[in-house]
């Protein structure tokens, strides 16, 4: 197919489904496949991965995953509630679990779906280390990340959603949609998200983090850990879609008065620094 078909076509499913106005970015982003369908897959795939991978539960840390997984969820619908956009999160169905496996990894699927793995305990250090790690995965997913690092060709692929075709669970859409939203277990078949995506994940990261009483410098001493450890693993996924960098580090430090004063807002006095 040539590109200009493709381009009109993706320019028609963007038309059909519409813009929205990013609630934590305050950009217009077009939804290019519609929660609805998005959504239930999401759901199923978190299903199969939780289980065919080793659940940890009633033990400190998994208890602390899903505490602070909470708290973060619950400052993101604070922080919607209160700038207008009730209901925003209404189809969401928050998961927070810990999954025994020496990957130093995380992510959180569509609709809240999230996952640890006791690989980046070590390095998450601390419930403030652990708030940062979840803050910005749920960014991630709150701003809509994995669909749009779809490419054009790939819309086109899933653009069957836009007629009202079920977006079917087999092989190659599972594998698309991993891909998409960095979740799947082979280090080569993922997409690093790009340098704005990042950017943007940090500050609505620290946001959160922040409402949820943790103290914001703690996400810059996180990723000094993080970049700590890329020297030694080679192998890690959240490193490799995830890279640290001086220069995200200094823009989490300047931003770090503005998440405190966010946080200030919906009555948080002190930050907790662990
Ligand atoms: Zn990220």
């Amino acid at each position: 197919m040539k590109i200009k078909t493709i381009l009109s076509l993706v320019a028609i499913i963007a038309f059909a489904i519409g813009c929205t106005t990013n609630p934590f970015t305050g950009k217009k982003t077009i939804a290019l496949v519609p929660n609805s369908q998005i959504l239930p897959m999401s759901y199923q795939q978190y299903d199969e991965f939780l289980s065919t991978n080793k659940v940890i539960t009633g033990t400190v840390d998994s208890k602390r995953i899903k505490d602070i997984g909470q708290k973060i969820s619950v400052a993101a619908e604070r922080y919607l509630n209160a700038n207008g956009y009730s209901g925003y999160l209404k189809d969401y169905a928050w998961d927070y679990n810990l999954v025994q496996d020496d990957a130093i990894n995380a992510w959180c699927m569509p609709g809240g779906k999230i996952v640890f793995y006791t690989g980046i305990l070590p390095i998450a250090k601390n419930d403030a280390g652990i708030a940062a790690i979840m803050g910005h995965e749920v960014a991630h997913a709150l701003a809509n990340h994995g669909q749009q690092r779809m490419s054009a060709s790939q819309v086109q692929a899933l653009g069957a959603v836009a007629g009202n075709v079920a977006l079917a669970n087999n092989a190659e859409n599972q594998e698309m949609f991993n891909q998409y939203y960095g979740v799947g277990s082979n280090v080569l078949g993922m997409l690093p998200f790009s340098r704005s995506h990042e950017s943007e994940a940090d500050n609505i990261g620290l946001t959160l983090m922040a409402i949820a009483g943790y103290e914001p410098l703690a996400a810059a001493d996180l990723w000094r850990r993080m970049k700590e450890a890329s020297g030694g693993s080679s192998t890690s996924e959240f490193l490799s879609t995830h890279p640290s960098s001086d220069t995200r580090i200094s823009n989490i430090t300047a931003w770090a008065d503005d998440a405190r004063a966010e946080g200030r807002k919906f009555g948080v006095t002190t930050f907790k620094k662990e």
